[in-house]
C-alpha cells in the first residue's frame, strides 16, 4: 500500500514549525481516536496514520531524512515498516498531552483512556554528576556514558520474532482492560481492570524475538549530553525525560535523574551566588597599600589594597560570582581581608617593631567608635 505524504496527512505545509505539527496532530488524534469512533472502521487507520506521520515529523533527525529520501528514509527504524502499534501511539501522548492522569488528553476522554491500553513507563535512571566551581558558575555541557535499556532494534521493542507472532489478546480483545459488571444494591456498577491475561499489554508474543528473548529491549551504553544550567547547587536534581529505561515490550522511557555534586575549590568558597576568598596581607601592605592578585572563577584578577586597610574589610568584585539559576543576574566575589601577624620575628625585626610600638600611629583607632572612646578607656584602666 502506497503511503501518503506525512505533511499531507497532518494537513501542514512542508516548512511547518514543531508547534504547528504538534497542534495539527493533536487535532487529528482527538478526532479519529478509536474510542470516539466505534462505528467508523477507518478511524483507527487514520489515527494510526497520523501517529506515524507525527512520529517522524516531530523528530528532527527523522524529519530531515524524510525530507531528503521520503518514506524510504524513515522506514525500518524503531517502529519498522509496518506502521505503529497502539502502544507506541499512546506512548507518544506522554509527550503531546503531558502524560499522567491530568493530561489534557485524559480530560478530553473523561479522565482517562477508557478503552486504551495503559502507557507503561520504564524505570528512572539515577546518576551523580560531579561539577567544579567553574562549571557550576557558568553552566556546562557534560557528556557522560550511561547504561540504559533501549528498545530492541531487531523487533522494534515489541518482543516478537516477526510481526505475525504478535497476537491480539483474546481476553481483552486488545484493549488491555477488562470490564466487569457487578450488581449492587445501588444498581449495576461497571469496573475496569487491567487485563490479567496480557497484563494490560493488549497483545501476546507467541514467538519471541531472538535478540532480546521477547523482552523488547536491550541494555546499551549511550553517551548522553547533559546541559547543566549555570547556578546549580550541590544536591540539586536535574531530570531529562525519556532518557531512562524503556519498559519491557514497549512504552515510554523513564527519566534520567541527575544529582549534582559540587567539588570543593582549592581557594574559593561558595556562598549562595557569591564566591568568597580569604586574602591574607601583611600589616605592612595593610598600612602602606599594595597591588595584589587574587584568584577568581574567571582567572587571576589584580586588586588594589588601599593604604590604611583594616583586617576584616570586605572587597567586592561585582559580577565575578555565580550566575543565578533563575536568571536573576550574577553574584559577586567577596574578598575578606585578613591582616597576617608574624609569629616569629628576628632580633632586627623586633628592634624595628619596638620602635613602632611607641608611635601613636600604631595605636588602634577604630573609626566606628565615638569620639573620646579611647580617653574614657584610659580613664577606666587608670
Ligand atoms: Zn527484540
Ligand atoms: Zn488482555
Amino acid at each position: 500500500m502506497a503511503k501518503r505524504d506525512y505533511y499531507e496527512i497532518l494537513g501542514v505545509e512542508k516548512g511547518a514549525g514543531a508547534d504547528e505539527i504538534k497542534k495539527a496532530y493533536r487535532k487529528i488524534a482527538i478526532k479519529f481516536h478509536p474510542d470516539k469512533n466505534p462505528d467508523d472502521p477507518t478511524a483507527e487507520d487514520k489515527f494510526k496514520e497520523a501517529a506515524e506521520a507525527y512520529e517522524v515529523l516531530s523528530d528532527q533527525d527523522k524529519r530531515a531524512r524524510y525530507d531528503r529520501f521520503g518514506h524510504q528514509g524513515v522506514n525500518g527504524g524503531g517502529f519498522g515498516g509496518g506502521g505503529m502499534n497502539m502502544e507506541d501511539i499512546f506512548s507518544q501522548f506522554g509527550d503531546i498531552f503531558g502524560g499522567g492522569q491530568g493530561s489534557p488528553f485524559g480530560d478530553f476522554f473523561g479522565g482517562g483512556r477508557s478503552g486504551g491500553r495503559r502507557v507503561r513507563k520504564g524505570s528512572n535512571l539515577r546518576i551523580k554528576l560531579k561539577l567544579n566551581l567553574e562549571e557550576v558558575a557558568n553552566g556546562v555541557e557534560k557528556k557522560i556514558k550511561v547504561k540504559r535499556y533501549v528498545a530492541c532494534n531487531i523487533c522494534g521493542g515489541n518482543g516478537s520474532k516477526n510481526g505475525a507472532s504478535l497476537q491480539t489478546c483474546n481476553t481483552c480483545q486488545g484493549s488491555g482492560q477488562v470490564r466487569k459488571v457487578v450488581n449492587t444494591m445501588l444498581g449495576q456498577m461497571v469496573s475496569t481492570n487491567t487485563c490479567p491475561t496480557c497484563d494490560g499489554e493488549g497483545q501476546k508474543v507467541t514467538q519471541k524475538c531472538d535478540a532480546c528473548h521477547g523482552e523488547g529491549r536491550e541494555l546499551k551504553e549511550e553517551v548522553i549530553s547533559i546541559n547543566v544550567p549555570a547556578g546549580v547547587a550541590d544536591g540539586m536534581q536535574l531530570s531529562m525525560s525519556g532518557k531512562g529505561n524503556v519498559p519491557e515490550r514497549g512504552g515510554v522511557a523513564g527519566d534520567l535523574l541527575i544529582q549534582i555534586e559540587e567539588e570543593p575549590h582549592l581557594f574559593l568558597k561558595r556562598d549562595g551566588n557569591n564566591v568568597v576568598f580569604d586574602q591574607y596581607i601583611s600589616f605592612v601592605d595593610a598600612a602602606l597599600g599594595a597591588n595584589i592578585e587574587v584568584p577568581t572563577i574567571e582567572g587571576k584578577v589584580k586588586i588594589k589594597i588601599d593604604p590604611g586597610t583594616q583586617g576584616g574589610k570586605i572587597l567586592r568584585l561585582r559580577g565575578k560570582g555565580i550566575k543565578d539559576i533563575n536568571g536573576y543576574g550574577k553574584g559577586d566575589q567577596l574578598i575578606h581581608i585578613n591582616v597576617w601577624t608574624p609569629k616569629n620575628v628576628s632580633n632586627e625585626e623586633r628592634a624595628m617593631l619596638e620602635k613602632l610600638r611607641s608611635s601613636d600611629n600604631f595605636t588602634p583607632h577604630p573609626g566606628k567608635h565615638e569620639k573620646g572612646f579611647f580617653e574614657k578607656m584610659k580613664e577606666y584602666f587608670a
